[in-house]
């Protein structure tokens, strides 16, 4: 993915830059290996455009990091914070260069923005993991090329353009079959950890998946402007099947990510198809 190495600006530093290189550099000024950190710029899916005016990251287009040190392969391997799933955000935790920034606020593409090119930065563009072949269910390896992942470039709504508006940092969609207007936000880090959360539980006392209307739930923020908590959770559940496509479809062409479908082909059954690469737990576990 694009990044900014800021080689360059060790280079040709100006006046007052208050940089964190320079930051790390007295930072580490008492110890006798005072290696500076490298760190870079991640350019943000958002380019900060839905951030609230207080928020750090605010019209903001890149974010700096730090790359991985052995600090952080410490907290990829804590069994403690793996079993909670907290791993991966102390790493974001600790890799972020402006401690302002909390990685839980961070919206979902740019979070998987800061993510891949820490993988990246750490242990390169090659990334192999287990798949299941959507044509024959075999478990399989693959390889993933993480280079080819980079912000999506869509301008504008595609064929959802007359049906998507901005209302503030949210948007408001009008269904086709209903003519409901749903006015839906984008979601951050804590909001996926949440529904992450339900789902588990769901599963742990055998109850059907409801993953769908779990995320209307959460990114619907009003319908035909009503805020009701109970009015929202109805009509997630009672929307026809083809709003519900069409919402899906359009929120997923809303929201600010990184492109992560590449192809795979089966080589079982030949089956060839677009996937998602998977940020599985051995994203930063390279074998
Ligand atoms: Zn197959």
């Amino acid at each position: 993915m694009p990044v900014r190495n800021n080689e360059d600006r060790l280079g040709h530093r100006e006046l007052g830059d208050t940089s964190p290189v320079a930051h790390a550099q007295q930072e580490s000024q008492s110890s006798p290996f005072s290696f500076v950190v490298p760190t870079e710029f991640v350019e943000l899916p958002s380019r900060g455009k839905y951030y609230p005016k207080e928020h750090p990251l605010h019209n903001v287009e890149t974010i700096e990091i730090k790359h991985m040190t052995a600090k952080e392969e410490d907290l990829l391997s804590s069994r403690s914070l793996l079993k909670k799933g907290l791993a991966i955000h102390r790493v974001l935790q600790s890799v972020i260069v402006d401690k302002k920034i909390d990685p839980d606020l961070l919206l979902i593409g740019d979070k998987n923005a800061v993510i891949i090119s820490t993988r990246i930065a750490a242990y390169g563009t090659d990334y192999q993991t287990q798949v299941t072949c959507p044509g024959c269910n075999t478990t399989l390896k693959h390889n993933f090329d993480l280079e080819q992942v980079s912000p999506r470039q869509e301008e504008g709504y595609g064929e959802f353009a007359d049906s998507i508006t901005r209302k503030g940092d949210n948007f408001v969609i009008s269904l086709p079959k209903t003519k409901v207007n749903v006015e839906v936000r984008l979601l951050n880090g804590k909001d996926e950890k949440n529904l992450a959360e339900a789902m588990n539980m769901k599963r742990k006392h055998n109850l059907p998946d409801a993953m769908m209307t779990d995320q209307f739930k959460i990114f619907i923020v009003a319908v035909n402007e009503h805020t009701d908590r109970a009015i929202i959770n109805g009509f997630a559940e009672q929307m026809p099947a083809s709003d519900s496509r069409f919402l899906r479809s359009a929120y997923d062409r809303i929201v600010p990510n990184v492109e992560m479908t590449q192809e795979f082909t089966c080589n079982n059954c030949g089956y060839e198809a677009a996937m998602e690469v998977p940020l599985s737990a051995d994203f930063f576990w390279p074998r």
